[in-house]
């Protein structure tokens, strides 16, 4: 195996808090290691179109608690391509490059696989998305810092929710993934949460109306995770206005406000000791995997096992929001 000596790091796909204190820790731990790094601009595009700046230590400075990313994040379709790839492969030849840190989502890692399968690249991946919903580790960088911030936001929904004595849909984002709802619910004392990965087990809407949750309380929140099946919050709005008339329910939908702001401590920790080990795995030979945790510990995911999407979603956690909701 031809030694590394140059690794290229870059974001891709939606951006999350923490990328950029996963960006430093790459970064360091590469020179700390005597590699040389080269930042990548906008994910893969800037690997196509050759736009990349060699880091020093000082590049990273003052950004572990800044959100988004510096290295900029996209989304590249020239990358999907055979050709695409190839001209890749060219730019990362001409730059010196030998190994690549890719700090995305699923999407982004895919890419990565099919990338380093085609040209026997070393490839370690770090999971870089609010929606916690990449296999094989408990957590997601980002994903702590967007569950706060929808605590935050909800906790200031429920204020006018019980003056008004309202149901409030307050859609979050989740990728089909339930975690951000889920977890955001029990956070804020929610009164249900609405998930993709429950929906063909019952009617979710209808069990709710049907506890007769306002028989005890005068208003409700409920946390509906985003999903074009079934329209998200404004979906279900729709078909509370035809089947229930008699309840007063509104959407708030938080959007992009959950990528932004500063990464929670738990974020910066995460992204810092897997940008880390990230530089440590491919000295040590790794390739094709994901930095992930499981009970805590830092693993190696093979982005196989990373990329499928398979929801790890507690059903006794749904019964906690129902139950602490009575
Ligand atoms: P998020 O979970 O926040 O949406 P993501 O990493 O899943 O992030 P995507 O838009 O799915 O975001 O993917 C990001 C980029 O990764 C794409 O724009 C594309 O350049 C590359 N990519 C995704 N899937 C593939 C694939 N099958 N082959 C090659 N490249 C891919």
């Amino acid at each position: 195996m031809a030694q590394i000596r140059c690794i290229g790091v870059l974001t891709s796909g939606g951006d999350a808090p923490g990328m950029n204190a996963a960006i430093r820790a790459v970064t360091r731990a590469a020179i700390y290691n005597n590699l040389k790094v080269v930042g990548i601009k906008r994910g893969y595009y800037g690997l196509v179109y050759n736009e990349m700046e060699e880091f020093g230590s000082k590049s990273v400075s003052n950004i572990i608690q800044q959100g988004g990313t510096i290295l900029k994040t996209a989304r590249c379709k020239e990358f999907t391509t055979p050709e695409g790839r190839a001209k890749a492969y060219e730019n990362m030849q001409q730059s010196g490059i030998d190994a690549l840190v890719v700090i995305g989502g699923d999407g982004s890692l895919s890419g990565a696989r099919i990338f380093a399968e085609e040209y026997d690249i070393p490839i370690v991946g770090l999971p870089g998305t609010i929606d916690n919903d990449l296999g094989g580790t408990d957590e997601t960088i980002g994903y702590d810092t967007a569950l706060n911030t929808i605590v935050e936001a909800v906790d200031k929904i429920r204020d006018t929710a019980t003056s008004h004595e309202r149901l409030f849909l307050v859609e979050v984002m989740g990728h089909m993934a339930g975690y951000l709802a889920l977890n955001g619910a029990i956070a804020s004392g929610a009164e249900a949460a609405i998930i993709p990965e429950m929906e063909t087990e019952i009617d979710q809407l209808g069990d709710l109306i049907n506890r007769g949750f306002r028989k005890s309380k005068n208003s409700a929140i409920v946390l509906v995770a985003e999903n074009p099946a079934t329209g998200g919050a404004l979906g279900l709005a729709q078909r509370i206005k035809e089947e229930f008339p008699e309840y007063d329910a509104r959407v708030t939908i938080l959007g992009h406000l959950q990528r932004g702001g500063s990464p929670t401590a738990a974020d910066r920790i995460l992204a810092s000791k897997m940008g880390a080990q990230a530089i440590t795995a491919l000295l040590e030979g790794q390739r094709n995997v994901m930095i992930g945790t499981k009970n805590g510990e830092l693993v190696y995911v093979p982005f196989s096992k990373a990329t499928k999407h398979s929801s790890t979603i507690d059903r006794g956690d749904m019964e906690i929001v129902k139950i602490l909701s009575i």
